[in-house]
């Protein structure tokens, strides 16, 4: 029988390469996506390929898929700060209706359900590094709220599908991730020191740039992913890579990769956490699942293809 999954948000950074290896490891894939953040150029390695589809659909308004369905992962929602500042009403959207369309799909499929939730549903965390018991430190009203608030009510909602109509459903809280194809543009920092830095700008350091994140390179990030649909319960994992960077660190890196490079310092946004970094025990020993990309490894792959996009006038 076909093996078939539908991913929302498949024209994403990261749906764009879950796509990919659904593919390669022999799935049909349904790709739904509206391109408010995602890009068709994510998806051309799939053009023409008989077992990838594409539909432009805005998963937060009822949608029907016909045939056979096994999985619904669900990808769709802006996700970097820049994106759900622009586009706070449709980042709600998706994370509440758009999670319950999804959820109801997989429930009508008999079908598993994934979660891309996110290391932000801890907000700015007092427990360091953030275990999955952790329940968080989060402003309801500050300006990452729609992301943070949408993004918890999507696990509620999971949480909701799976004990009141059984649906067999899995949650990642992803954490930063990196990598070639993720837009230059949209503000988050690996991106915008990687671009800055080819263009012969200064660096935009944030507050002091002392405040940590721990960045994942997106193939290991897949490969979580792929371990939590198969072998994973229906309780949160986070994925992502524990070793932590300050933003200086980070910078000191790109420019050690690019060559000289300066820095400029600008406020530190409201509501930026100031430590950010997953215990990944659960992941790593229950699916034996670790990152195993450094960040000098991924940024010289992301640098790359950076490059090239920046040759043919096409980083955006
Ligand atoms: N940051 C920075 N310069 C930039 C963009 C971001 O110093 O040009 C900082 C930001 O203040 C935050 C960290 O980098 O502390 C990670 O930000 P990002 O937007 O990548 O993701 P977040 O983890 O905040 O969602």
């Amino acid at each position: 029988m076909e093996k078939r999954v539908v991913i929302t948000g498949g024209a994403g950074f990261v749906g764009s390469s879950l796509c990919e290896r659904f593919v390669a490891d022999g799935w049909s894939v349904l790709c739904l996506d509206n391109l408010c953040t995602g890009r068709l150029s994510n998806l051309v390695a799939l053009e023409g390929n008989p077992r990838f589809d594409f539909r432009q659909v805005d998963v937060s308004s009822p949608y029907e898929v016909q045939g056979p369905v096994q999985g619904v992962l669900h990808f769709a929602s802006p996700a970097s700060p820049f994106d759900y500042h622009a586009l706070p009403i449709e980042t709600l959207q998706v994370g509440s209706n758009g999670t319950m369309h999804a959820l109801e799909l997989a429930r009508v499929k008999g079908a598993r359900f994934l979660l891309a939730s996110t290391s932000e549903i801890y907000g700015d965390p007092l427990e360091h590094p953030q275990r999955e018991s952790y329940l968080g430190n989060v402003s309801s009203i500050g300006p990452r709220s729609v992301y943070d608030e949408a993004k918890r009510f999507a696990e509620a909602a999971t949480m909701a599908w799976q004990r009141t109509h059984h649906v067999d459903t899995r949650i990642i809280r992803i954490f930063n991730t990196y990598g070639p194809r993720i837009k230059a543009g949209d503000g988050r920092v690996v991106p915008a020191f990687i671009a800055q830095a080819l263009r012969g700008q200064p660096l935009t350091v944030f507050g002091d740039g002392s405040q940590t994140r721990s960045f994942c390179y997106v193939d290991d990030l897949v490969e979580g992913i792929v371990r939590v649909f198969e072998r994973g319960d229906h309780m949160p994992y986070n994925l992502g890579n524990p070793v932590e960077f300050t933003m200086l660190e980070l910078a000191r890196e790109i420019e050690r990769q690019i060559g000289d490079v300066t820095t400029i310092f600008e406020p530190l946004p409201q509501d930026d956490p100031t430590r950010r970094k997953p215990d990944i025990t659960r992941a790593s020993s229950e699916l034996g699942w670790a990152p195993q990309v450094p960040l000098a490894q991924g940024l010289q792959a992301t640098i790359a293809e950076y490059r090239a996009r920046l040759a043919a006038g096409m980083l955006v």
